[in-house]
């Protein structure tokens, strides 16, 4: 089972141009999946975890490898390596199944893969590589919120998984702010404190006072971006409070710009953290979270519809009008 992320969406209406970006084409797309094995390389007996791994093992692995060979990763920052692969190779090269819309996937020798347990569905675990490991790699990078008040700007999936880890995280309060009633409630529902309901509160000004009159006029400690729109980031940065951190997951697009007063940011001794992938580690945790947590939130109210392989163009069609909140193709 795969599901369509929001990068998937501005591949397929061309925001993202992956021909300029030197990836070939026609090309098998698709990042997020889970599946069963269906070979092991050889010597292969355990996943990533040190578990052992059979034929016929539910999995989920890294959709990216970093090099492991340059600064950065030396450094130990492989989540940064602008090395990083995605693997997307020509459909007529070897392994030929690189995407996750297909029916089988190839898993490069080497790579991070962890056994799904069987307590947790497909539809759960399906966009675990991305989204869900994302937002646990992100809030690990900014450090504890323990104690902590968060913003979360935009209540789509990955903001309502950022409610929910956080939360776990510790945060004393979690202020969710989005336009949508259905959305705003989920966040209720995963464990926001505070909604900024963008149809009350209209202009970024409006919302920046709220989150003002919310913290006794001190600012949020932490402020997560996970709108995907570059007017955004002004008007989170100025709802964090002096010392604050602002985590950058959102907009993944590039050539799409915003004005920022950088002075804010240096009066303010704020700092910006960027994330587009994850630790070797994160997946794992981002397993044990779900099996820890799945009592405690909703998860079903986030599952997918789910359509065949050859509907996977009418997939997109009804998640890009949001008639579905994540689609889910099964080959
Ligand atoms: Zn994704
Ligand atoms: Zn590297």
């Amino acid at each position: 089972m795969s599901t369509i992320c929001g990068s998937d969406l501005h591949i397929w209406r061309g925001d993202v141009d992956i021909a300029a970006l030197g990836l070939p084409l026609p090309a098998i797309i698709g990042h997020e999946m889970t599946g069963r094995v269906a070979a092991l390389g050889e010597g292969v007996s355990t996943d990533s975890a040190g578990q052992p791994l059979a034929v016929g093992d539910r999995v989920v692995y890294h959709f990216f490898k970093p090099c492991g060979r340059c600064p950065v990763c030396l450094r130990g920052e492989e989540a940064a390596c602008s090395m990083n692969q995605l693997f997307i190779f020509p459909i007529d090269a070897f392994p030929h199944f690189t995407g996750a819309y297909a029916e089988y996937y190839y898993l490069p020798p080497g790579q991070t893969v962890v056994k799904v347990p069987d307590d947790l569905s497909d539809e759960l675990v399906a966009p675990l590589n991305c989204a869900l490991s994302e937002v646990i790699y992100g809030f690990d990078k900014i450090g504890s919120v323990f104690g902590e008040t968060v913003v979360i700007q935009g209540a789509g999936g990955l903001g309502i998984y950022a409610t929910a880890v956080s939360r776990e995280m510790g945060a004393d309060r979690i202020i969710v702010v989005d336009g949508v009633a259905e959305r705003l409630e989920l966040a209720k529902a995963f464990g926001a404190d505070e909604l900024i309901d963008m149809r009350e509160h209209r202009t970024p000004e409006e919302r920046v006072q709220r989150v003002m009159e919310l913290t006794g006029y001190r600012g949020a400690d932490a402020v997560a971006e996970l709108v995907g729109l570059p007017q955004a980031i002004p008007e989170g940065l100025d709802m964090l409070g002096s010392g604050g951190r602002y985590l950058e997951i959102g907009n993944v697009s590039p050539g799409m710009t915003t004005t920022i007063d950088p002075s804010s940011i240096v009066r303010g001794s704020k700092t910006i953290y960027g994330v587009v992938y994850y630790g070797r580690d994160t997946l794992k945790k981002s397993l044990d979270f779900l099996s820890r947590t799945k009592d405690r939130y909703p998860f079903e109210r986030l599952l997918s519809r789910t359509y065949p392989l050859e509907e996977i163009n009418r997939a997109f069609e009804d998640q890009e009008e949001k008639l579905v909140a994540r689609a889910a193709i099964i080959p």
